[in-house]
């Protein structure tokens, strides 16, 4: 039972960290899963001791809402039921909801079965979340309230001293705002790590200066163009554009002018390139292009214009006037190839284009 037990645990340790790379929602459903199964099997248990009691009727709720709960558990844990992951909260509090209220007005094993609501205010908050959890508390006491109040207690099957019903509802409503301030804690901490998340990953694959994607961030593009590739049996091309000398431009005018040099130029680009293309910082003064489904005949036109492009829209700051010229290497990638190779092809391409004297394309060929 222990290592069961355990092993459970883990395994839902391992899920939720794992949720974490997805949303909040779907964290949330892990959780709240884990807690479905939690009480299915206390309810389990109280069902069938119940029945050893001979309280047929409250065992047939107990068990049923146990089986309520397992399903609810079984759902909330697998992503390919999230469409049903909302609807089956609703269901699992409602039958939760249900079995109080009758615990409540009927007693249960010796008048002890109200103690049962103080589960509620933290499986509501579970459930539901802080705001919709706060509405369901407070219409969950306040129809206990009813029922334990009601003149002659008309809404009772048994009797409780006014001395059990007034603790009953003190200690839930400060069940209800611990678990409430826990909520809101945990919320935070939450949201806190989602957006430090958000924020390292965006950091880690996007360049700061030009706000491309970086080198790691191309990496996710450039597999999945390879795996429609290997999908479709159509070919992609891949180039390097290299601004020229601009070392130069660097030693002219400064790093901070470089740097706005290499802000417009990736302007420029992007502002050129098609809406199906990706364009990427591959390095300093280096940017990489995939151009999906494009031949090597349709990418040299295209970087013909880009190359063009750029060469006709110089940089202005104040007084300053920088004309650019790119350096272009090209290589079609085809549907067996890895796209690291497809690169270092692109990569001595645009070496060639370098040697022939800068400001040109050169598409791969093996002899170079
Ligand atoms: P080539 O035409 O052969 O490409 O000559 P180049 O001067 O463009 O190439 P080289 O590799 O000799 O020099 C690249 C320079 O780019 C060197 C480096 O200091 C500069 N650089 C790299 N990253 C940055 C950056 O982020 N900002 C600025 N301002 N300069 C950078
Ligand atoms: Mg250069
Ligand atoms: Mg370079």
């Amino acid at each position: 039972m222990q290592f069961l037990l355990r092993k459970l645990i883990r395994y839902y340790r391992h899920n939720v960290d794992e949720s974490l790379n997805i949303d909040e929602g779907y964290q949330h459903s892990y959780l709240v899963g884990f807690f479905s199964l939690i009480i299915s099997i206390i309810t389990f248990f109280s069902a069938i001791t119940s029945f050893l009691n001979l309280l047929y009727s409250l065992a047939v709720s107990l068990f049923l809402v146990s089986i309520l709960l397992l399903i609810t558990f079984y759902i909330l844990k697998t992503s390919s039921y999230r469409h049903y992951h909302n609807c089956s909260r609703f269901i699992a509090i409602v039958a939760l909801y249900i079995l109080c209220f009758y615990l409540v007005c009927a007693g249960g094993v010796n008048s002890s079965g109200p103690l049962w609501i103080y589960v509620i205010p933290s499986i509501t908050f579970a459930f539901l979340g802080l705001k919709q959890g706060i509405i369901a508390n407070a219409a969950f006491i306040f129809i206990v309230s009813i029922m334990l109040f009601f003149p002659n207690d008309q809404m009772l099957l048994t009797t409780y001293s006014y001395e059990f019903k007034t603790r009953l509802i003190y200690v839930f409503l400060t069940i209800v705002t611990l678990s409430g301030l826990y909520e809101v804690a945990r919320y935070r901490s939450f949201m806190r790590l989602k957006t430090m998340k958000d924020k390292y990953e965006y950091q880690a694959q996007f360049d700061y200066l030009t706000f491309l994607p970086n080198r790691r961030g191309i990496q996710k593009i450039l597999n999945k163009d390879q795996r429609q590739r290997k999908h479709t049996h159509k070919v992609s091309t891949i180039a390097i554009l290299d601004i020229d000398k601009f070392k130069v431009i660097n030693d002219e005018f400064g790093h901070e002018v470089g740097d706005m040099v290499l802000k417009h130029t990736s302007r420029v680009l992007r502002d050129c390139i098609r809406s199906q293309d990706s364009l990427a910082r591959w390095g300093g003064e280096e940017f990489l292009l995939l151009l999906p489904e494009t031949t090597e005949q349709e990418a040299l036109v295209l970087l013909e214009s880009i190359r063009e492009c750029v060469e006709e829209t110089p940089f202005g700051h104040g007084n300053i006037s920088i004309f650019i010229t790119l350096s272009v290497g090209l290589c079609e990638t085809s549907p067996e190839v890895d796209f690291n190779e497809t690169i270092k092809f692109s990569d001595v391409s645009l070496y060639r284009a370098k040697q022939a004297g800068r400001n040109t394309v050169f598409a791969y060929t093996p002899e170079c």
